[in-house]
């Protein structure tokens, strides 16, 4: 590790100290074990915690917002939320001027094309597809290792507690286990889903067989239960094509036999037939289906997607940036179906957090409905946190703070000057809050971001070793530009 990086950690460590509060043994320790280790070092213990007087919002409908609250966790769970409460022996993180609410829910996102961030060029040939399927055939595990690193480790400093990682980069068995093995490392809850590779035609089926690998070694990936598996669907119809039924057919029943959740991107070209239409038709839609996009859902689509109990992962950074267009966000959610919030892909949506997802889809209805109140910013913080996890099938233990569920929490300073003021807590967060402005992660009951830093990674070192990464592909691919 490089010495002025050491010295950040020391010192960093020390003001923790020096400011006589918050200071769990836990997270010293972790800040040691990331000096000794590689950019991501061990994580931390779980222990028990106590966050005392801040601004509550626990997303749940019988619990509300609780100003002056606290929550207490300990080993890995909340123990209670509400005020004044009783916790002798646990550590005290000070919750003055800070907003606590559930850590958020993050449910369409590529990892591993994190390590091609911002790479969508300016021609044809450089969009955002065929610049990925052209990098792609240059794409090692270890390239995939450092991207889902990079992006696991940026969800956790932006507040995410939660990924949907969503992997069509896999030609060979290895990629599959170095994706999960880097989200298991950083130590985000997350759903892997298995899906093609770039190379894949789309009238090959999907790996199955590696896919069955995986789910039957499934407690050698899981990490303690905080990764689940699912299945990156192709669909019957992608870019124009339909995949043969005898592939799709038997892939979606594969999925169904062994209990694994299903996502699909329903495109967002215009004009294309009527995608969900065609999948509700088939009986491939259901509380486990997954719809990512949903740019041109038609009002019949939106009741069968109602009907049927599936989610809408909205991608709205993306549809804009690819010119897919405006999903009818509002409509869905008021034709009742849960939608939840996507990173989608980092090559062309570049920054990866959910703070500019939030406030973007406010905007977008505002300005598409020529109101200011069509979607509320309580509303978009109940996609990115309950409704995600709902989407995901794990509101049973996250998306909201609830005594038994486990402990996936953030905090956010309002101390940041592009705060400054405590006013709407919900409109402040959409409106004005930023990933800067998250002072403490914790995943599962393990405190991962404390006072602004990481307590587990080295992020110097694990930007300078992405970047290494990036530039040999670069060059390997002999990529021209
Ligand atoms: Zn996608």
């Amino acid at each position: 590790m490089k010495s002025i990086t050491r010295r950040a950690l020391i010192s960093h460590a020390a003001g923790i100290a020096a400011t006589g509060i918050a200071a769990p043994p836990v997270v010293a320790a972790a800040m040691k074990a990331a000096r000794r280790s590689g950019a991501v070092g061990a994580l931390p213990e779980r222990g028990e915690f106590v966050v005392r007087g801040a601004y509550v919002m626990t997303m749940d409908p019988a619990l509300g917002d609780i100003a002056g609250g606290d929550v207490h966790v300990k080993d890995g769970a909340i123990v209670a939320v509400g005020k004044a409460l009783k916790a002798p022996g646990a550590a005290v993180l000070g919750g003055e001027r800070m907003i606590v609410l559930p850590g958020l829910v993050e449910t369409h996102w590529h990892m591993w094309a994190t390590l091609a961030r911002s790479f969508s060029g300016d021609r044809r040939e450089e969009a955002n597809f065929p610049m990925m399927a052209a990098l792609g055939k240059f794409w090692t595990p270890a390239d995939t290792h450092q991207a889902t690193r990079l992006g696991a480790v940026e969800a956790l400093q932006s507040g995410i507690t939660t990924v949907h990682n969503w992997s069509h980069m896999l030609p060979a068995p290895e990629f599959a286990d170095t994706e999960l093995r880097a989200l298991a490392d950083v130590g985000i809850r997350a759903r892997f889903s298995y899906g093609w590779s770039q190379s894949l035609a789309e009238t090959e089926p999907l790996p199955l067989a590696d896919i069955e690998r995986v789910h039957k070694d499934w407690a050698k990936f899981s990490n303690g239960g905080l990764i689940h598996l699912g299945l990156g669907w192709r669909g019957m119809w992608r870019f124009g094509k339909f995949t043969p039924p005898e592939v799709y057919r038997r892939e979606f029943d594969f999925a169904r036999g062994i209990g694994i959740p299903i996502s699909l991107h329903v495109p967002g070209v215009r004009n294309s037939p009527k995608v969900i239409e065609m999948h509700g038709n088939a009986n491939f839609l259901g509380k486990d289906v997954l719809i990512a996009h949903a740019t041109w859902a038609t009002a019949d689509e939106i009741k069968m997607l109602k009907d049927t109990d599936s989610s809408v992962s909205l991608s709205p950074v993306t549809d804009a940036r690819i010119g897919y267009g405006f999903a009818p966000a509002s409509e869905l959610i008021d034709g009742g179906v849960n939608c939840c919030l996507s990173i989608d892909t980092p090559a062309a949506t570049g920054a990866c957090n959910l703070f500019e997802n939030m406030k973007y889809l406010v905007n977008l209805e505002n300005g598409r409905f020529g109101s200011e109140f069509k979607l509320l910013p309580r509303k978009v913080l109940e996609l990115a946190t309950i409704d995600g996890a709902r989407a995901l099938g794990i509101a049973d233990r996250a998306g909201s703070l609830r005594p038994g569920k486990r402990a996936d929490l953030i905090m956010v300073s309002t101390r940041g000057v592009n705060m400054g003021v405590f006013t709407d807590p919900a409109h402040l967060l959409v409106e004005a809050g930023q990933p800067a402005n998250v002072d403490t992660v914790v995943v599962d009951g393990r405190i991962l971001k404390r006072q602004g830093k990481l307590t587990h990674v080295d992020a110097d070192r694990l930007t300078d070793e992405t970047a290494a990464a990036f530039d040999a592909l670069r060059k390997r691919s002999n990529w021209r530009a």
